[in-house]
């Protein structure tokens, strides 16, 4: 197998599209030096040599000698330096490189090839001991360390020590008779930890470099990080050995690190520094402050200090011209280092660089702009997972902070205010104009004002898909959710996090993006949509097939959706509209009703509050869909728990406190998740369905007149297991429109539906459909009935499981292959008894990207999320169809 690939003198055996066995920095070395572009000469060791270095016990098969040999002959053939010549020493560095960038997790060897005769080479070829004496003691240095094993700490002892006896301060005052020194000691330390020289022979020290940089592929730091960014194990480094360039051969020699445009903000300006006679690793150090690039730059923020352009103006024009060479090339901003050796500019290494969500849009609209890339291209480079950043206030990155605690990133955003441990006192503050962030150890729909109220929501308990976090995600609130290590003391009113007791009304930031919550107040970066995200989301649009709608429960999460791009509501929950106010009174009132005719006396109490909801909602609307639930409730979450909201509702109704108690108990279900909600409810209680009908019907009669236009509501009916079930209820739906009509004296348009969101209903989808004139998948009940797991309790196990691999992500967020299968059969069986069928999809599923290209290839009709969510969906949407 061909295992070494040359580069060098405008050729090369590899090129960009070899990544996978070149690495990244391999490839691109290879395609830089084939587009003309100097690069210093050298070869790459494919990645399939790292599996067989570990298979053959950390040992490099002996098969590969032959091929360094000739690869080494190759290089010297450019240059004119041979490796071991000790008139013409040949110098290498010995660089890592994986297909995905992992950017200094592993390990690089630099100025290899130098022993006590080969210095001296060195020395006398270009005239400069103390050059070639630097050079030396930093070969030692970062060998010993990255090969040997000796902690690079030593070393710079040793040289501070010196430093100070010579009463020097900085490195270049040091003459070649100090680094000749430095070096025979260095040596001996050496000696001193291992009992044996440093190696001598340049054979031994290249075979020593190669491997340790196959090696580094398991240290702790480069496994961490493939954990992190799901990088399989099995990809293994790249070894490039290449010729040295120096960056430290004096004033007219530099190394240095550039942006072909600004990473931060987008803008398109060569973005970077450099440090003057130096080499690579000592940017990264951070021993000296490096220079900008730009006259611009030094101008704005060098502190005096005089740029490239200024100080070396041919070489700045040469890297301004290749920078610009391969961003075209490359088709993407890159992020490059270079190194000028007398004058001489060199490359050596380019990559895709990395960028902020608010740069990545400007760049791919102005490449596209500059006939760069396509739109469509501009469209695929925009991650829609990060959109959410740029729609919430973010922590300013440069701000102090004194973390307490990381929970869950539950709802992205970040906000500061007074802490509250209770909702109502949260509703109560906001409306003497306070800023509260609400914290429970977790939530329920009672809460539900208080959520709104806050400015931000944190709890000690629950998963991503807790109540807190899917109501905050709806609202658009920040949430932490899951603060394990954060106490709640609910009677006190503290929460005590690493030490620090917190009191009702102390100052708290969440961070819904990082999941952090900090004492005090922290600065924030407001949201600032430019003009490059309108642009975007349009080129989006044009390229979408499905449509886009939002998930809003109230009329004011029906607006924000709107300035978002929805094109129609895809769930309207109704039973939140009864949290408000003193609707819930009246509808406890509903539920605890032993009678019709009491039922029917609460529900006439609701049917104003009802009709106005929708008006209002329709209005916001204009004229584009809304899709309405009837009631779905779990009807523990109605019921009165707390002897106060008890008394309330026995009081309203005429009844008293131990009746009521009864009927609470008669009511309360052991799991009411799968208890009497939905279409069940609906069904034992037709009167519900009546008054919502009702509600709906003359709303849209009402807002209908004010629009000059029919508004078309679409009704949906929960948990529907059979056909037969929504055929009562939409029978009964059917009789209120009439009786409506007839009132009315007028026609009304609707249409009436089915959720579907048990295993059941996907698989008599055929027969519901005969029915339901469209579907939608409630992807969070059908994911809980598909595995048979509450989502308010799988918080607890899923991170275990995750742990142990049972399950690779949270089906609540990305939808699980299982339940996708589900929903493939109800498309299926629905659409072939009425191909026309719209079908969406309205759970928290909705708003996931991978989940939204499932959707696409499926066929569905519409996605429906929380409304921050729209234009994530919108780009996720534009992508999948593409
Ligand atoms: P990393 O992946 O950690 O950036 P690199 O292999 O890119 O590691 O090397 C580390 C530093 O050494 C970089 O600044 C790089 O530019 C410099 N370097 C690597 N090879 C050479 C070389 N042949 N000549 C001069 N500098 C080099
Ligand atoms: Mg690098
Ligand atoms: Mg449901």
């Amino acid at each position: 197998p061909k295992w070494v690939y040359s580069f060098g003198g405008g050729h090369a055996d590899g090129s960009a599209a070899d990544k996978d066995r070149l690495g990244g920095k391999g490839a691109h070395l290879a395609e830089m030096s084939r587009i003309g572009l100097p690069v210093p000469p050298g070869f790459t060791i494919a990645t399939d040599m790292c599996a067989a270095y570990y298979e053959n016990g950390r040992k490099l098969p002996d098969a590969l000698r032959p091929m360094v040999d000739e690869a080494l002959v190759q290089m010297a053939s450019y240059t004119g330096a041979h490796f071991g010549d000790v008139e013409h020493p040949l110098l290498v560095s010995v660089r890592s490189g994986a297909r995905a960038s992992m950017p200094g997790m592993m390990d690089t060897v630099l100025n290899l090839g130098l022993n006590d005769e080969t210095v001296e080479g060195l020395a006398r070829r270009t005239g400069e001991r103390r050059f070639a004496y630097d050079t030396y003691r930093r070969f030692i240095q970062m060998y010993a360390d990255v090969v040997l094993g000796v902690d690079h700490g030593l070393f710079e002892d040793i040289l501070e020590n010196y430093k100070a006896l010579k009463g020097y301060e900085l490195d270049p005052e040091l003459q070649a008779e100090d680094w000749i020194e430095i070096v025979a000691r260095f040596k001996s330390l050496v000696e001193k930890e291992l009992g044996l020289r440093f190696p001598q022979s340049l054979r031994d020290q290249l075979w020593g470099a190669i491997a340790a940089v196959f090696g580094s592929w398991q240290n702790a730091r480069a496994i961490a990080y493939r954990r992190l960014h799901d990088i399989p194990d099995d990809w293994g480094t790249a070894v490039t050995v290449q010729t040295m360039v120096f960056g430290n051969k004096g004033d007219n020699s530099a190394t240095g690190v550039v942006f072909t445009r600004n990473p931060s903000t987008g803008e398109n300006e060569l973005f970077g520094e450099f440090l003057l006679n130096a080499q690579g690793e000592d940017v990264v150090a951070g021993l000296r402050t490096p220079q900008p690039l730009t006259k611009q730059a030094s101008a704005a923020n060098g502190n005096g200090k005089v740029s490239l352009e200024e100080a070396m103006p041919e070489a700045f024009a040469k890297l301004k011209h290749n920078c610009a060479a391969l961003e075209r090339h490359f088709r993407d901003l890159q992020d490059i280092e270079f190194t000028i050796e007398a004058g001489e500019l060199f490359m050596l290494q380019t990559r895709a660089g990395k960028r902020s969500t608010q740069a990545a849009l400007k760049i791919a609209v102005d490449m596209a702009g500059e006939g760069i890339i396509t739109q469509e291209e501009a469209v695929m480079r925009i991650d829609p997972a990060h959109l959410d950043q740029l729609l919430h206030p973010t922590l300013d990155p440069n701000a102090d902070m004194t973390v307490l605690a990381k929970g869950l990133p539950a709802s992205p955003g970040a906000a500061s205010g007074e802490i509250v441990f209770d909702a109502d006192e949260a509703v109560h503050l906001k409306s003497q104009g306070h800023t509260v962030i609400l914290a429970r150890i977790e939530t329920s729909p009672e809460d539900v004002q208080g959520m709104h109220a806050a400015a931000g929501i944190l709890t000690t308990r629950g998963g991503m898909t807790s109540h807190a976090a899917v109501v905050a995600r709806g609202m658009g609130r920040p949430c932490v959710a899951g603060v394990a290590a954060a106490h709640i003391d609910l009677e006190r009113e503290t929460l005590e996090a690493s030490g620090v007791v917190l009191r009702k009304g102390d100052i708290v930031t969440i961070d819904g993006s990082s999941g952090k919550i900090i004492k005090g107040r922290v600065t924030m970066r407001q949201p600032d949509l430019s003009p490059d995200f309108a642009t975007l989301m349009e080129w989006a649009d044009g390229l979408r097939r499905m449509e886009v709608r939002a998930n809003a429960d109230t009329p004011a999460d029906a607006g924000m959706h709107r300035d978002f791009g929805a094109e129609g509501i895809g769930l309207c929950r109704t039973e939140h509209m009864f949290f408000q106010d003193n609707r819930i009174v009246a509808m406890r009132e509903m539920i605890l009703a032993e009678t019709k005719e009491a039922r029917r006396a609460a529900l006439a109490e609701l049917l104003p509050e009802q009709r106005q909801d929708f008006m209002a909602l329709f209005k916001i609307m204009k004229g584009l869909p809304v899709t309405i639930r009837l009631f779905d409730p779990p009807l523990h979450e109605f019921l009165p728990h707390e002897e106060d909201a008890i008394a309330d509702v026995a009081e309203a109704m005429g009844v008293e406190i131990a009746r009521l108690s009864r009927r609470i108990a008669v009511l309360s279900e052991f799991n009411p998740m799968l208890g009497q909600r939905g279409a069940r409810l609906l069904v034992s209680y037709p009167e519900i369905v009546d008054m919502q009908a009702r509600a709906i019907f003359e709303a849209a009669i009402e807002s209908g007149k004010e629009l000059h236009d029919r508004v078309r509501p679409e009704i949906m009916v929960p948990l529907v297991a059979t056909k037969r079930e929504l055929d009562l209820i939409k029978e009964r739906i059917a009789e209120t429109a009439r009786a409506v009509e007839k009132e009315r004296e007028t026609t009304l348009a609707f249409q009436v539906g089915s959720m579907v969101e048990l295993p059941r209903a996907c698989l008599v989808a055929g027969e519901i459909a005969e029915s339901a004139e469209f579907f939608s998948f409630g992807t969070n009940d059908l994911t809980q009935t598909t595995f048979g797991l509450s989502r308010d309790d799988a918080g607890r196990f899923l991170g275990e499981y995750a742990d142990k691999g049972i399950i690779n992500h949270d089906p609540f967020m990305t939808l699980d292959a299982a339940v996708g299968e589900l929903m493939e059969i109800g498309v299926e069986r629905g659409r072939a008894v009425r191909p026309d069928l719209k079908i969406g999809i309205c759970g928290e599923h909705g708003g996931d990207p991978e989940t939204i290209g499932f959707c696409e290839k499926i066929g569905l009709t519409y996605v429906s999320c929380s409304p921050y969510r729209v234009p994530v969906a919108r780009l996720a949407a534009a992508q999948a169809a593409v």
